[in-house]
């Protein structure tokens, strides 16, 4: 539904200053939301250009350079800017990717105006998506080599395209179930806005006393679904500005960064959000980033190659697989055996495994000392780690860039020093915050204690890039 726009209702006469432009802010992306139409078709041409080209054209040789290789420009721009630059967008703006730029949210809510309007089973309701689509997307990115080679982008990039538009068609009126439920980066995304300094903010006495029909906006049609009248968190908001003036009460307004985190998580913080932060973000991805570089990785390999020609057993080290299972392509020289495969599964497994029991048992213990046994509480805690996972994520893929410009010959010599910087204000960001959310359960000598336990957890967290950067 096109949303009705009323001029009569100014912004509220209490906001002043930075808090009245930033309100109309979100007033003027209510009132342009054919602009952002126009700029979402541009976004979905520019995302097509990038997935498709690269994969209809010959793969780079050895003397190809970013500047004159259209497929090496288009893995730049994609892992290497434009990945990293969404995650970072989550932290400074939550996600306003989402609602304005992102292709695959506008796809799939354009197929959903045209499509069969279907009521959304509850198979597609489960929980447990954002976790289980996300570990099984970064895997099987690193069983194809996703960020190396084209025709992999195009098969994990275009079939989640190709899904979102088949969801929207088949479910909803309008509405990103797609974006809700099933993005395989929707959880993610979701925890990363909880840090972020701005969102839209529900004055719920201003709603009670505002009859709907003396809002700045008579209807709103939210595409993510969110309940606008109990809306806290900023996790589903896409920030489409839709609802801003909605019952005079709904405004982007600024919080302090990660308040939310403290204020609020004590109430929405579940099982799912800490199986996607801890063996998520700082066990999957961390394996992810590391295998390749990982002395750790080579050893095992070797070892159980070893036992396999002991054995008598020589073919999982000979036998390769189609390229849409598992790396091939001989004539770069990449090609992964079945051994190779076999160890990358496991390496990541095993980092998340050890990972998880590093971090969580200090976590549970700090849960603990601040009273009696509560899961909520736990949970909690663990969304105290959010600054220092989005931190080494946004380090993992801008490894990406990294790499890149050092092959076409820019040092970067500056590069393990921003990292160093970035990794020392995200551990003591999730320092501070898990100090404040231990001082809403406990005070004195059991909230320092707490603090002291969670500690060893943001050690823990930290020690994977310490070695990726530093030791390896
Ligand atoms: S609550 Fe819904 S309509 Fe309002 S800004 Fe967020 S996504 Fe848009």
């Amino acid at each position: 539904m096109t949303p009705v726009t009323l001029y009569a209702a100014p912004p509220r006469a209490s906001r002043a200053g930075a808090s009245a432009r930033l309100a109309a802010v979100g007033d003027w992306l209510r009132l342009h939301q054919k602009a952002v139409l126009r700029l979402q078709w541009g976004v979905v041409l520019v995302y097509a250009v990038l997935l498709i080209v690269p994969a209809v054209m010959p793969l780079p040789d050895n003397a190809a350079h970013i500047w004159n290789d259209v497929s090496l420009f288009a893995r730049f721009v994609f892992w290497g800017i434009w990945w990293p630059g969404v995650l970072i967008s989550m932290l400074l703006f939550g996600r306003l990717w989402c609602g304005i730029f992102c292709p695959e949210g506008a796809l799939t809510e354009m197929a959903s105006k045209r499509g069969l309007g279907r009521a959304i089973p509850r198979w597609i309701r489960w929980q447990g998506w954002p976790f289980a689509a996300f570990v099984l997307t970064t895997v099987y990115g690193q069983l194809v080599s996703v960020y190396q080679y084209p025709l992999p982008a195009l098969l994990i990039l275009g079939g989640s395209t190709a899904a979102a538009i088949a969801v929207g068609y088949l479910y909803g009126r309008g509405h990103r179930v797609w974006c809700r439920y099933l993005c395989p980066v929707s959880g993610v995304f979701g925890l990363l806005a909880k840090l972020a300094p701005v969102h839209y903010r529900v004055d719920r006495g201003e709603w009670d006393q505002c009859p709907p029909q003396l809002g700045r906006t008579l209807s709103v049609s939210c595409a993510p679904m969110v309940p606008l009248r109990t809306m806290e968190s900023a996790s589903s908001c896409h920030m489409c500005g839709r609802c801003a003036g909605f019952r005079n009460a709904i405004e982007l307004a600024a919080r302090p960064p990660g308040s939310e985190i403290v204020e609020v998580s004590g109430k929405t913080a579940n099982l799912w959000d800490t199986l996607l932060i801890v063996p998520g973000l700082m066990g999957v991805a961390v394996g992810a980033f590391h295998w390749a570089s990982s002395p750790w990785f080579v050893a095992l390999k070797q070892r159980a190659a070893v036992w396999l020609v002991g054995n008598g057993e020589t073919w999982p080290l000979e036998q390769s697989l189609p390229w849409w299972l598992l790396t091939n392509y001989p004539a770069h020289n990449d090609v992964l055996s079945v051994l190779d495969g076999a160890m990358l599964l496991f390496y990541i497994a095993a980092t998340a495994v050890i990972a998880s029991v590093a971090i969580l048992l200090p976590l549970a213990l700090a849960a603990r000392v601040v009273g009696p046994w509560s899961a909520r509480r736990f949970h909690h805690l663990i969304h105290g780690l959010l600054p220092l996972a989005a931190c080494g994520v946004i380090l993992g893929l801008s490894a990406q860039t990294v790499t890149l410009l050092r092959t076409d010959g820019f040092r970067l010599a500056w590069a393990n020093d921003v990292r160093m910087v970035a990794l020392t204000l995200a551990a003591a960001w999730s320092l501070l915050l898990v100090w404040r959310i231990a001082g809403r359960y406990s005070a004195g000598p059991r909230r320092a204690a707490a603090t002291a336990a969670s500690s060893v957890a943001i050690a823990a967290g930290l020690l994977p890039w310490v070695l990726l950067f530093w030791v390896w």
